[in-house]
């Protein structure tokens, strides 16, 4: 669809890790190992973003005095067909003999990862490259997150181990894999209620991934956020009558798992506080202001100006800011929130709003109910719910083949508490066009993707108010391309470019990445190895690649000169830190710092019609600022310098948040 759209890559295999319990302690008193009476032979739907997208076909049997596991892969991600098949085969006690992971295409088969252990060595081989490490005495493979199946058999040689806290994961990487019995679930009532025991796994790549088993010890369901992708379940099929309830328990395990990440950061500071001496940029557009006081007083700005005519009241705590600058809190206005993961991080990094641009609805109800409630502590969500077309081709939960679908949808998405509709590729015009209709009767916005079956003028002439991507075609510094953006001032049509995205989709594989991101030293690893090390692969050469970026940016630049309304966006990148890097992109897009900055504030807040409250440091707004080290405007890079994170006058240290979040500050 568009010539710069990045492709969502899915590594088939990340990493392959090898993994041996950590203690010896634990090899002597193994319980006996669990080999099922008979064998297993399940089928698990998978569940793509609550979209039904193929299946998964497994079996467990003993063999050769251990068991065997094969499983089979298949789905199809709008439109395009995926498959992978895993055998694992292992002594008694699960240890492991062989692992190997396998990609079937139309006519052929392709050995994606393989381990076969041989005594105290291994022979791995991931995509061709093969090399022999040491294994310690008892060992296990697990890679990236599908076949699901995998993670039956990691249970329960964890299990057959004396389930151990921590698996330690070799060869090279010193943070292990924590597994964890966390509760019992029920389902169902009656003769269909089924007792589901829950896991989480942690550490195989960025976030938890989360498994039941139901009490024959089958897989009944694995969920995964996909490690800063997208979302994915299995479910097994016996179970889909129950799917409803079992979201709720996915969205419950990871509601749960979120509040004891978020509980372990408390603030600085609340109440009546003052800051003082810091450089005060309220990105209103107005110089900024040197030596201010902003005051704050039961989660609003009370008063913000010089410290000279801006008086600390009596009984509010004085918080010496001197050197500094505030900023307002942040925006990413192209987010998905597929884990819980996500809140920390983006709150971490000053990001203090977010708007989700598609993913699974129970999870995102649930995350802001938690955070408006104060259970949680996380920015301010905003929705726009994701809609397609029906079948395979299409995306997410919600297909709309017929205008008067599109419009229950919208209406279901309203009664969410959905603030926008994300229109997908695979709708036809007169669906759009009911969905913009029915939104706008609600007071609801619609952004998203250009259909395939319309052009980009079309898209917006059907009502779409925003546009994701920056879908433009041709150079709008040309005559053509005036006519394009007087098109888009007429519609007050909003664009949230994601051009941090696009630079990583179309960054040539040889370009190192701190070229665009110094900050991997400070990624939890599995981040790092499984999701980061898979970005920016595209096999154009470094020069093509900057063109193509230099282009996208110059057309950014002519719609933003021109009045066009541009937000920040990330669509997810490098969590959060994506954001820092959209605001350096408009930089060099040739925006002055300060309407970049607006970009992930002011204007942001506008566009979700919830500048009253949000945006700027103004009086009777809500106290939603960042304390840098550094001032943005003197360099836009400053904005990565975060040292205390407000939210409704609530102050938390960035590096606690960072620290609590799993990374390092
Ligand atoms: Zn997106």
């Amino acid at each position: 669809m568009l010539t710069f759209a990045p492709i969502r890559r899915f590594p088939l295999v990340a990493t392959l890790a090898l993994a041996a319990t950590s203690a010896a302690p634990h090899s002597v008193r193994h319980a006996p190992a669990r080999l099922p009476a008979t064998p297993i032979a399940d089928s698990l739907r998978i569940l793509y973003i609550g979209r039904p997208a193929g299946w998964e076909h497994y079996e467990l049997s003993p063999s050769d005095g251990g068991m065997k596991l094969t499983s089979d892969y298949d789905w199809v991600d709008r439109g395009k067909r995926s498959h992978t098949q895993l055998t694992i085969t292992t002594g008694k006690d699960y240890a492991l003999k062989t692992f190997e992971t396998v990609r079937i295409g139309d006519t052929s088969r392709t050995v994606t990862a393989s381990v076969e252990i041989d005594g105290a060595r291994a022979k791995v081989t991931r995509n061709g490259k093969a090399a022999d490490v040491p294994v310690p005495d008892v060992a296990y493979a697990v890679s990236s997150y599908y076949p699901t199946a995998q993670h039956l058999a990691l249970i329960r040689y964890w299990q057959s181990h004396g389930s151990p806290k921590t698996i330690a994961v070799v060869p090279g990487d010193p943070n292990p894999l924590t597994i964890r019995k966390r509760a019992v679930d029920t389902v169902g009532s009656g003769a269909s209620r089924v007792v589901l025991t829950r896991y989480t796994i942690d550490g195989a790549m960025w976030g938890i991934n989360y498994l039941w088993l139901d009490g024959e010890g089958r897989l009944a369901m694995f969920a995964t956020g996909g490690g800063a992708g997208l979302s994915f379940k299995t479910v097994r099929a016996a179970l889909m009558p129950l799917r409803d309830e079992l979201m709720q328990v996915a969205t419950r395990a990871q509601m749960a798992e979120l509040v004891d990440i978020t509980s372990r950061t408390k603030p600085l500071a609340e109440g009546k506080l003052a800051l003082v001496g810091a450089t005060l940029v309220d990105a209103t557009g107005a110089p900024a202001v040197p030596n201010a006081t902003v005051v704050v007083d039961n989660g609003r700005i009370v008063a913000a100006g010089p410290s000279a005519s801006t008086p600390v009241p009596p009984g509010s705590r004085r918080i010496d800011v001197a050197g500094r600058t505030i900023i307002p809190g942040l925006w990413d206005s192209h987010a998905h929130l597929h884990q819980i993961e996500w809140i920390p991080t983006y709150f971490a990094a000053g990001v203090t709003s977010v708007r989700d641009m598609g993913s699974e609805w129970p999870l995102l109800v649930a995350m802001r109910k938690a955070i408006r409630s104060g259970t949680v502590t996380g920015p301010n969500l905003f929705f726009a719910g994701l809609i397609d077309g029906p079948g395979l081709a299409g995306f997410g939960e919600f297909s709309a083949a017929t205008p008067e679908e599109g419009r229950a949808i919208v209406r279901r998405y309203h009664q969410l508490g959905f603030e926008m509709i994300k229109i997908y590729m695979a709708l036809a015009p007169e669906v759009v066009a009911a969905i913009c209709d029915e939104a706008h009767k609600l007071d609801m916005r619609c952004t998203g993707h250009v259909p395939n079956s319309m052009d980009l003028h079309e898209a917006i002439d059907a009502g779409m108010d925003q546009l994701a991507h920056f879908p433009v075609r041709g150079d709008l510094t040309t005559d053509e391309g005036k006519k394009q953006i007087a098109h888009f001032l007429a519609k007050k049509t909003i664009f949230d470019p994601t051009a941090s995205w696009g630079e990583i989709g179309g960054k040539s594989a040889t370009e190192p990445m701190e070229n665009i991101q110094p900050v991997l030293q400070h990624l939890p690893r599995p981040l790092l190895q499984e999701h980061v090390s898979s970005l920016g692969q595209s096999p154009s050469d470094t020069g093509a690649s900057h063109a193509r970026l230099a282009r996208m940016l110059a057309n950014i630049k002519a719609a933003h000169d021109a009045g066009v309304p541009i937000i920040a966006g990330t669509d997810e990148g490098i969590p959060a830190y994506s954001v820092y890097r959209e605001l350096e992109l408009y930089v060099k897009a040739g925006f002055t710092p300060m309407d970049a900055l607006r970009a992930a504030t002011a204007v942001a807040a506008q566009a979700m019609r919830v500048d009253k409250d949000l945006g700027t440091i103004a009086t009777g707004k809500r106290a939603d600022l960042l304390v840098l080290d550094a001032n943005p405007l003197e360099n836009i890079s400053n904005v990565r310098t975060v040292r205390f994170v407000m939210k409704d006058g609530r102050m938390f240290d960035s590096a606690a948040l960072w620290t609590a979040a799993g990374f390092t500050p």
